[in-house]
């Protein structure tokens, strides 16, 4: 049984400063493609705006204080912080 869950990931309209930002500038072309992280869950993460998996199979929404700039558009992006119940 596939629970595969894929989100797209909030754009942002600048460069943010008050964040890491992660991005793939430094590598080739090829490894660029590849997306950030990939794990063992259930959570997908695509690009907000061209729909590149940037993020795949995480277990949940580990790194929401992370931006990621989407190696095939340039845009970043950040994963909607969810609220957490307890
Ligand atoms: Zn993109």
């Amino acid at each position: 049984m596939n629970d595969q869950n894929t989100y797209k990931m909030r754009i942002l309209p600048t460069k943010p400063i008050d964040h890491t930002v992660f991005s793939m500038d430094n590598l080739t072309q090829e490894r660029r493609m590849e997306p950030f992280v990939t794990g063992e869950g259930v959570i997908d993460y695509q690009c907000g705006s061209c729909g590149h998996f940037i993020l795949r199979s995480l277990r949940w929404a580990q790194v929401t204080q992370a931006v990621y700039k989407c190696p095939k558009c340039g845009h970043y992006n950040q994963i909607e912080p969810i609220v957490k119940k307890h």
